[in-house]
């Protein structure tokens, strides 16, 4: 069988850096997109970017669609599933995000075992382990912990995540494949972009720097960097001792005032539009009075949770990249990109 790897959401933020990273370690990338419309673009971004091109190619598929994960799978011998609708606003129905989360899940993995492909390495993220906990709790979580969907603060996003992820446990184990699957644990990932797509959680730093925000909330960013995601997930791919096991990924976590300060330093043209001064948590409360989308961050407020990425660095053999290198290598690529 060939090295042909099956990536779905090349389009997006970090699929596009795994492709460049799948590319860079000699495999064949057969990505996925929703229409094939979006392939040119991808192919140009990732060419710009030093991708071998001439090792990619391009298949049509929906998450919420049945077509084409059949045929999808010929020839290939890995699978990398990051296609997920993340978005910062919470949809008033939440099976908006749940369904494709879920049922994309579901279509990738089931059709992945039925071709016999040898393992398949699933985005999840730190959205299925570390949400709907006591609000005390000091210690980093771990790949042991699941988000409690019976807690507080647990929005359509999370939910989505945490359901897709228990899927797939779920597929494997009943395909008796458990050994099989990986999934890789991200928290907040940031980092260069590829295109002038700032994406939903780079969204955050280009709103500091654009001056939208002028007091920060104390809301935790757990940072990592894209680049050591996608390293990650193609890592994961082949490495013996991963099979079965989930990676969560965090360097660091900072709140947003903190991260607006690494900005402020790095950037100082950009001072004077950077939140000049942290928020309240009294006044946030006061705002969430009128905000539903304030509202829905509460429950983060004031809370410095962190994940152990001690597996993930021993599957990568090295650290991670510094949190305050990812925030200002965010914020260049922004700028270049003339999105601040
Ligand atoms: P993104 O840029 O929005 O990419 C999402 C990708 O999913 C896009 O390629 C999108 O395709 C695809 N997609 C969404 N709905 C689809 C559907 N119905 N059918 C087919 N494809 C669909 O987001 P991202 O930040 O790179 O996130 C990628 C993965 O990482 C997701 O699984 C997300 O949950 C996970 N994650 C992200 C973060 C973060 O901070 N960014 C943290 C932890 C985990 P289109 O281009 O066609 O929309």
């Amino acid at each position: 069988m060939s090295d042909r790897v099956l990536l779905t959401g090349i389009s997006g933020y970090l699929g596009g850096h795994t492709a460049l990273a799948l590319l860079a370690a000699g495999f064949t990338v057969r990505g996925s997109v929703r229409n094939l419309a979006k392939a040119e673009a991808v192919r140009k971004t990732l060419e710009k970017h030093g991708g071998d091109v001439s090792r990619l190619e391009f298949v049509a598929l929906d998450l919420m669609s049945d077509g084409g994960w059949v045929e999808a799978m010929e020839g290939v011998r890995y699978l990398v599933h990051t296609a997920s609708p993340f978005v910062l606003k919470m949809p008033t129905d939440k099976t908006e995000l749940i369904r494709p989360a879920v049922e994309g899940t579901e279509r990738a993995l089931n059709a992945a075992f039925a071709a016999g492909l040898e393992r398949a390495v699933l985005t999840s993220s730190m959205a299925a382990i570390a949400y709907g906990h006591d609000k005390s709790r000091t210690e980093p979580f771990t790949a042991a912990d699941w988000t409690n969907l019976e807690g507080r603060g647990v929005n359509a996003y999370i939910e989505s995540k945490t359901l897709a992820e228990r899927r797939a446990w779920d597929i494997a184990r009943s395909a008796g494949r458990e050994i099989d699957l990986v999934t890789i644990n991200p928290a907040g990932i940031f980092g260069p972009l590829l295109d002038e797509d700032p994406g939903t959680s780079v969204a955050g730093i280009q709103r500091m720097l654009n001056g939208s925000v002028p007091a920060a909330p104390r809301i935790p960013l757990v940072v990592v960097d894209v680049r050591d995601v996608a390293a990650a997930h193609v890592a994961a791919l082949t490495a013996p001792e991963a099979g079965g096991k989930r990676f969560p990924m965090g360097e660091s976590t900072m709140f947003l005032f903190e991260a607006a300060c690494v900005l402020r330093e790095a950037f100082p043209g950009h001072a004077g539009k950077l939140p000049r001064f942290e928020m309240p948590d009294w006044g946030v409360r006061i705002y969430a009075l009128f905000d539903g989308d304030v509202r829905g961050l509460l429950g983060e407020l004031g809370v410095r949770k962190s994940l152990d990425s001690t597996p993930t660095i021993g599957l990568l053999g090295r650290p991670l990249i510094p949190a305050r290198d990812t925030i200002v290598a965010t914020g260049e690529s922004l700028i270049a990109q003339g999105l601040a």
